[in-house]
């Protein structure tokens, strides 16, 4: 594993960190989940990111990571570890439970603490911008997250590149710099290019990129239809069955052919093409085995594209 610095920031960051959104709830196995994270650690993922919201039932990806920390990460192996957690979508009813009010963040961080048994996370975010709370509120919060000792850095995710602008700005004046963006990014996904990149390069703030496989789709998962055991099928998932239209699949069947000629599964192409762009410091993948874990992970054993290879790859993206 190498680690790239975040930003400009004194953290750095495995080039593969490891999600929690799916598979780590109460309705997954805990044994498989444990060991995907058991193998991730071994392997040098030394990033484990979740969010208040994620399971379901949501909490539950909380609570299971603080048991598998408790069996395995005792000790000084915390201070190996970065751990994010996220509060900004609907987390509990009432007025208080969504968002970004100064109110729904903190008592959301210290109820995630709580979950996950630890007494700070490294990583706090603004998981989405609130156009009804004024920002400063919403950074002033994650200021006083960091201040207060329950979180290390503060981290701003799908915001967009103004938003970003603002953002930044007033985290810089309160005197905690934001430390990173979670941006939706991959081959299929190409927005963050559109601005993005630019405001945090200028800005010195790591970007993270998130679903780097499309949720799966860029995998040779679906090069024949809808399989049982894929999160298009699962109904707990978070990818439609409508998304892996025909259309993509014949994309994906091209990309697919263009990954076989560089020796790489098409996953493993799909992430060393983030990598490649110096401003991404991570791919925060999810995986549902541990076999899938080791097959992203070697992604890194290929990481070199030639220029033919890049305008390959445009032209299917184009088509
Ligand atoms: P990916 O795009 O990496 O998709 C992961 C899924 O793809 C796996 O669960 C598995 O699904 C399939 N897959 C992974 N590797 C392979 C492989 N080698 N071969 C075949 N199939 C494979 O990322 P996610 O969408 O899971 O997102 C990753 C993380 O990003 C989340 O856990 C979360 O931490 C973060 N995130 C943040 C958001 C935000 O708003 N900030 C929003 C969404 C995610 P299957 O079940 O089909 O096997």
């Amino acid at each position: 594993m190498q680690y790239n610095r975040c930003g400009k920031s004194g953290l750095l960051l495995p080039q593969i960190s490891l999600g929690l959104w799916h598979n780590f709830g109460s309705v997954d196995s805990f044994e498989i989940a444990e060991s995907i994270a058991k193998t991730a650690f071994d392997r040098g993922i030394t990033h484990f990111d979740l969010a208040n919201n994620y399971g379901p039932v949501p909490g539950s990806a909380e609570t299971n990571f603080g048991q598998i920390l408790k069996n395995n990460f005792q000790g000084n192996l915390r201070d190996q570890i970065v751990i994010s957690t996220k509060a900004g979508y609907t987390m509990w009813e009432g007025p208080y439970g969504d968002w970004g009010s100064r109110k729904y963040l903190l008592s959301s961080l210290d109820q995630s603490l709580k979950r996950m048994n630890v007494d700070y996370v490294d990583i706090f975010y603004s998981h989405r911008f609130d156009p009804e709370t004024p920002l400063e509120e919403t950074m002033m919060a994650l200021d006083f997250a960091v201040r207060s000792g329950k979180a290390l850095y503060a981290g701003i995710s799908n915001y967009n590149p103004e938003q970003t602008r603002e953002a930044t700005e007033i985290l810089k004046r309160l005197g905690t710099p934001c430390l990173i963006h979670q941006a939706k990014y991959s081959m299929l996904v190409r927005a963050p290019e559109e601005g993005l990149l630019n405001v945090l390069e200028e800005r010195g703030v790591g970007c993270i990129a998130f679903s780097p496989l499309a949720q799966g789709l860029l995998t040779d998962k679906y090069l024949k239809g809808i399989p049982e055991n894929s999160r298009a099928h699962n109904p707990n998932g978070h990818l439609q069955e409508a998304e892996v239209s025909e259309e993509r699949i014949q994309k994906i069947i091209r990309l697919n052919e263009i990954a076989k000629e560089r020796n790489q599964s098409l996953a493993q192409m799909a992430l060393a093409w983030l990598l490649k762009d110096h401003r991404i410091t991570s791919v925060l993948i999810g995986a549902s085995s541990v076999g899938q874990l080791n097959n992203n992970i070697d992604s890194l054993n290929s990481l070199f594209f030639t220029t033919d290879e890049l305008e390959a790859i445009e032209r299917v993206l184009d088509y």
